[in-house]
């Protein structure tokens, strides 16, 4: 089930602290990256079974590595190349491992929030010619039903108090930074473009506000800088807990988006 309200910052939804709990379980998922603990949680909130992976110590809850991650089936789990998500995931996760401590999120909103039954139907649509954009609009959608609620219950839950997230993804950081979460530096991920994706994700970023880096296209750059001429993104990145929003350049006001384990710009 998933919220019809295509608002996030919609007054009609419990705030963070007010949904309740029902169930939190942990469990060890050894992985070939590294010593994850799965925590499985349900709550008042929706009907869904949302996850959080954790590796490391949490700590003080300052300046951890994050990805708030929307189920995709198609993407996750077969590898489907239509769109980034599965790439994203494995280089959230992969990220999380190398730094030794961070949490991926896995929210259960698969299709933007609109179910796989109506995401493989807006495939269809697209492969008559719409953009993933109008695709769910003809169906009677919106165009991003997503809601980031759940991430901060977990996060906060977890004893998280602020991230560097890994997003190409304005509305995540605005949406952590809303619930009260300091989003101290955006991590980029990807990009992952191949021919089969390369209209979905230029409708992303002329869309719906998603950075791309476009460079090569073969998993390189990441640097904020690499969007510059890209049409529709704006200059919202970086977003903290008080509020204030940076430039994309700047995007989290501490300095650069790059990390060191990141992918670089491979020039030539
Ligand atoms: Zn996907």
């Amino acid at each position: 089930m998933n919220p019809s309200s295509r608002d996030p910052s919609s007054g009609a939804r419990p705030a963070p602290a007010d949904v309740r709990i029902t169930s939190r379980t942990r469990s060890r998922i050894p992985t070939e990256r590294g010593g994850f603990t799965l925590v499985l949680y349900e709550t008042d909130y929706d009907a869904d079974q949302h996850m959080a992976l954790i590796l490391g110590e949490i700590g003080d809850g300052e300046d951890v590595l994050v990805r708030v991650h929307s189920e995709c089936f198609t993407g996750d789990v077969l590898g489907s190349l239509r769109c980034d998500c599965g790439r994203q995931l494995e280089q959230a996760l992969s990220l999380v491992a190398a730094e030794g401590r961070g949490v991926v999120v896995y929210l259960r909103q698969e299709g933007r929030g609109i179910g796989l039954l109506e995401k493989l139907r807006a495939y269809n649509l697209q492969d008559e010619g719409l953009d993933t954009v109008d695709a769910n609009l003809a169906l009677g959608h919106g165009a991003d039903e997503r809601d980031y609620t759940m991430a901060a219950v977990l996060l906060r839950d977890l004893g998280v108090r602020s991230v560097r997230l890994l997003t190409n993804n304005p509305a995540k950081m605005e949406s952590l930074a809303a619930h009260g979460f300091a989003v101290r530096e955006r991590v980029p991920l990807g990009p992952f473009v191949n021919a089969e994706n390369a209209g979905y994700l230029a409708t992303k970023a002329r869309r719906m506000r998603h950075i791309l880096p476009m460079s090569d296209g073969a998993g390189g750059a990441g640097e904020a800088d690499g969007v510059g001429g890209t049409d529709g993104v704006d200059g919202t990145s970086a977003v903290d807990g008080a509020g204030r929003v940076s430039k994309n350049d700047g995007i989290d006001g501490t300095g650069g988006v790059s990390r060191g384990d990141e992918s670089r710009p491979r020039e030539g």
